[in-house]
This record gives structure tokens, C-alpha cells and sequence, in this order.
């Protein structure tokens, strides 16, 4: 005899295929919705359905937005001579909570993992190239200080150089193997400030 009814157990099964969600989890978050009125579940529902239809890429940037360019590059305030490379579109937002920078990003949505089969070609590189086009005199190298980021800082150091680029990559106010996402202001802003040339 089944536990629970089989649409109950999908339910909770598709909770389980998300990050950090385990089995116990999952069914805790399953029945706590089931037992909200059905009007909240839809609007839930909703909420997801309607951020992944309207979700598109930035055509400058690769950075998740819900225009054909978005804000950052569609802000002619900001400094177009650089350009801050990050891995993730969440590393955006922790830069832009630093304060500190006033140039433009690229989003490569994932770094080089030889170990994982992801190549230069499996991210945005191709876009941060078609970039290059006379006006950007420095791209900032942000990707995260773990083995995967600093093989891909230096595949685009050799990249670009060539093109006549300043390529720099962000000192390490940041803890070596941490993640970008999870520094504090503080700890960014001075990562920034002690770049170096790569
Ligand atoms: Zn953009």
C-alpha cells in the first residue's frame, strides 16, 4: 500500500530535485502547501511560471533580465571603457551591493571544468570577445578563486590581451574555494580596489 496518493509523492519528488532540498525537506515544504488554500498554491504556481516564461538574457552582458538589454547596460551613466567578468548573475547583485564599481559586467554562466567537461566553448567567452570592440580598456576578472575560476581568469587573460586589453583579476579579500555570492560589501569592495594585472 502506497503511503501517500501518487500525486502527492511527484509532489514531493520534484521538491527533492531542488538544490539543497533533501527527502525530509521535500516533504515537509509538500504538505505545507497542501494544506494552504488553493488560491496561495495557485499564485505560487504562478510566481514561477510567469519569472521563467519573462526571463531572457541581456544581448550586451548575458546577465539575466526581463528586457532585451538591461538596466546596468542601458545606463549611460556607467563606465563602458570596463567590464567586470563574473561567473553567475547573482555575483552582479553582490557587486552591485559593494558600491563600488561603476562599469559595466559579463555574465559567463559558468566557469572552465575540465573535471565537470565544461569548455571555453560551453560559456559566454564567445560574447566577451565580440565585446572588444576599441572602446573597453579594461576587463576586471571576477570569477570566483577556486580551481575552475582562476583556469578560466587565465584562459581570458590570453584571450584578450592579444586584443590590446588590461586584463585584471580581483585581489583575494575573498577566502580561496568561497563563493562570490556569499562576500560581504566590505570584503568586495577591497577585492576591487587591490586588483592586479594577470
Ligand atoms: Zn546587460
Amino acid at each position: 500500500m502506497a503511503l501517500y496518493a501518487a500525486t502527492v509523492v511527484k509532489l514531493i519528488e520534484e521538491f527533492e530535485k531542488l538544490p539543497g532540498i533533501g527527502h525530509k525537506s521535500a516533504q515537509r515544504i509538500a504538505f505545507h502547501l497542501l494544506e494552504q488554500p488553493e488560491e496561495k498554491v495557485k499564485a505560487f504556481a504562478e510566481a514561477m511560471v510567469k519569472a521563467r516564461a519573462g526571463l531572457k538574457y541581456c544581448e550586451v552582458c548575458c546577465n539575466m533580465s526581463d528586457k532585451d538589454v538591461c538596466d546596468i547596460c542601458g545606463n549611460n551613466a556607467r563606465d563602458r571603457s570596463i567590464i567586470c567578468v563574473v561567473e553567475d548573475p547573482r555575483d552582479v547583485a553582490a557587486m552591485e551591493r559593494a558600491r563600488e564599481f561603476r562599469g559595466l559586467y559579463h555574465v559567463l554562466h559558468g566557469a572552465i571544468s575540465p573535471m565537470s567537461g565544461t569548455g571555453p566553448d560551453d560559456i559566454k567567452l564567445k560574447e566577451l570577445v565580440k565585446r572588444m570592440d576599441g572602446e573597453v580598456s579594461e576587463v576586471i576578472v571576477a570569477t570566483n578563486p577556486t580551481v575552475e575560476g582562476e583556469t578560466t581568469a587565465m584562459y581570458i587573460s590570453k584571450l584578450l590581451k592579444p586584443l590590446g586589453v588590461k586584463v585584471t583579476r580581483i585581489a583575494h579579500g575573498i577566502p580561496v574555494g568561497g563563493d562570490l555570492e556569499y562576500a560581504d560589501e566590505i570584503t568586495l569592495a577591497k577585492a576591487l580596489q587591490g586588483r592586479r594585472e594577470i
